[in-house]
């Protein structure tokens, strides 16, 4: 069966809708002739220069990220700025762009319900639920066994794929863990959230000095979570692999690869 760029776009706003994006995300069909054949898709997290030259140089008709390239209002997309320059090669190379981004992260096989299942966590409901109660930003679950914060930041440096920050933890190593909180991605908006507060553990991504150091004084107070700090990239980059599978089940005959190339934007760290 052919596939267009018109039916791609077609299943994957049935697999992560639009609906589901929060307001100010701007995923969807960013470039590309609806009307052009698609035989193969290329997931990424971020659409920089070395997933763009993957794309291409694979032959990927579409380039599925995560990261919208364009999310705030724009002027201009001339090639002496990186964003036009991207575009520019993706349009050469005959790839159209595709984001689904927090429309992806709320549905029920979405980013952090993806880590959620690979930490093995039962009872799995969404931190910040939809009206439906199933779909919804983030997951919180119990742990199979308990485990302590030392252990399971272990098992998560384990099940990410490799970057330089590793997994960054605030708490005692030996502290009993059972109730994780979780959100892939930037998650510091939800450390003031109920299911949060209540978890054993809260694992997100991009966390600052003064949102972590603000929940850490709160729960000596009145209790509060561990925090484990993982890489923005890695901890979304595991959605990509079922989000291959989805797309291989909905588009017979079309290639779907996941960009094994490491986007995070760290390179080497120095531990004193
Ligand atoms: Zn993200």
């Amino acid at each position: 069966m052919q596939h267009t760029l018109r039916s791609v776009r077609e299943t994957v706003e049935r697999l992560w809708p639009l609906s589901g994006a929060e307001g100010w995300d701007a995923p969807g069909l960013l470039s590309g002739d609806p009307a052009a054949p698609v035989e193969r898709i290329l997931l990424a997290v971020d659409v920089v220069a070395a997933t763009v030259d993957e794309a291409v140089g694979t032959g990927a008709d579409l380039l599925l990220a995560h990261h919208p390239l364009l999310l705030r209002g724009v002027t201009s997309v001339a090639e002496d700025r990186y964003k036009g320059a991207l575009l520019a090669r993706l349009i050469r190379g005959g790839c159209a762009l595709i984001a689904a981004h927090t429309n992806a992260d709320v549905v029920e096989d979405g980013t952090s319900a993806v880590l959620a299942a690979r930490l093995g966590l039962t009872g799995t409901t969404p931190i910040s639920p939809a009206a439906d109660g199933v779909t919804g930003i983030g997951r919180v679950g119990t742990l199979p066994e308990p485990t302590t914060l030392g252990a399971l930041a272990r098992a998560l440096a384990d099940l990410l794929p490799p970057t330089a920050g590793g997994v960054r933890a605030a708490g005692d190593y030996h502290q009993p863990v059972s109730r994780v909180a979780l959100c892939g991605g930037a998650g510091d908006s939800l450390l003031g959230s109920d299911p949060v507060r209540s978890a054993d553990v809260y694992i997100t991504a991009d966390l600052r000095h003064h949102p972590a150091s603000e929940a850490r004084e709160q729960a000596i107070l009145g209790g509060g979570p561990a925090l484990l700090d993982v890489s923005h990239w890695a901890s979304e980059w595991l959605w990509l692999d079922t989000a291959a599978g989805q797309l291989r089940a909905a588009l017979p005959g079309v290639e779907v690869a996941v960009s094994e190339l490491r986007t995070d934007p760290w390179d080497f760290a120095i531990l004193q």
